[in-house]
């Protein structure tokens, strides 16, 4: 792999800023924007591709020719490590928590066409045991490569996630009130959160349950050094009953959304966040005048998979 081969991949122009006149937000003099992050690679989407860019680059400047990473058997990540490693000539290997039976679904599938090597574990050891640890129970050898933990989520994704406060602040002309963004590991509120200059907020859409988050994103912070903690909340109502769980309302939501403003949103992330962003726009949860940028993280590939399980629902 050449320098230059990831230097243009990497450097395209930065993704759309789209202005939508959602009735939620006619009021007060609000604006909303979505940072449509999920226009930037069609296999390495949205946050993942801002993960990954500076772990990437660390690879190469490492040496190193493999990526190895863990993630469920529908995971956007597997996804799009598996993707960037076709493209920039990494071998990639994929350790999931689940059964070898789930090669066969449209991610794990999609994973396999890119020649990412999959190893399967139980869900029990990946949330007993240690990164380290299950890679030494497989056997798996991780000479001259760069292990990236569950969602990519390490202090050079944070810095990555950085980038997008930057990007929208020179799209906009000035930095926005509010960003908003769907929260799983947290890695990427905690990144837009160092970004901000202390006047704007970051709101994370927490999309499991159990109200642990905000105190992850403080830890998550704190590793990387940001120790001033910059202004960020996760909210924590809207997770649809936990990580992956659905309603009808909810799916219902994603195709009403779609169908008024062509923009697609996924049923685990995005369809959370995007809808508690209109539920507390409708509940006056923002100031008079305020500007609120919505991260479209991206993880539509995940749509295969649902309507795979449970019939061809999202439209
Ligand atoms: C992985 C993912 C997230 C969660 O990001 P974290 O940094 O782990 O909080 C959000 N949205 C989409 C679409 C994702 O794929």
């Amino acid at each position: 792999m050449k320098n230059d081969e990831l230097e243009i991949f990497w450097l395209q122009p930065p993704s759309p800023l789209q202005q939508l006149a959602h009735p939620a937000f006619a009021r007060n003099g609000l604006r909303l924007f979505i940072k449509r992050d999920d226009l930037l690679h069609p296999h390495v989407s949205g946050n993942k591709w801002r993960k990954l860019k500076h772990n990437l680059f660390e690879a190469q400047r490492l040496g190193c020719t493999r990526l190895v990473t863990f993630g469920g058997a529908y995971s956007n990540h597997l996804a799009a490590v598996a993707a960037a490693g076709r493209e920039f000539g990494f071998s990639t290997l994929g350790v999931v928590s689940g059964e070898e039976s789930s090669a066969g679904n449209p991610t794990l599938g999609f994973a396999i066409t890119c020649g990412m090597d999959l190893r399967f574990t139980s869900r029990a050891n990946m949330r007993n045991l240690s990164e380290k640890t299950v890679l030494q129970l497989l056997n798996i050898d991780t000479e001259k490569t760069l292990v990236l933990p569950q969602g990519g989520s390490n202090c050079l994704a944070l810095a990555g996630c950085r980038e997008i406060v930057e990007e929208t602040t020179t799209q906009l002309g000035h930095q926005p009130d509010y960003f908003i963004t769907a929260c799983g590991t947290g890695a990427t509120l905690a990144g837009i959160a160092s970004g901000l200059d202390g006047k704007g907020s970051a709101l994370g859409i927490a999309v499991l349950k159990g109200n642990f988050l905000q105190k992850e994103v403080e830890k998550l912070l704190a590793a990387c050094g940001e120790m001033e903690t910059p202004k960020f909340q996760v909210v924590d109502g809207f997770h649809f009953g936990g990580y992956a769980k659905w309603t009808q309302e909810l799916v219902g939501f994603i195709n009403d959304f779609k169908a008024e403003t062509d923009i697609p949103l996924d049923p685990v992330y995005t369809g959370k966040a995007f809808f508690a962003a209109i539920e507390l726009a409708r509940q006056g949860y923002f100031p008079e005048g305020a500007s609120v940028v919505l991260v479209h993280t991206g993880g539509l590939q995940g749509i295969a998979g649902f309507n795979e399980r449970f019939g061809n629902q999202i439209l």
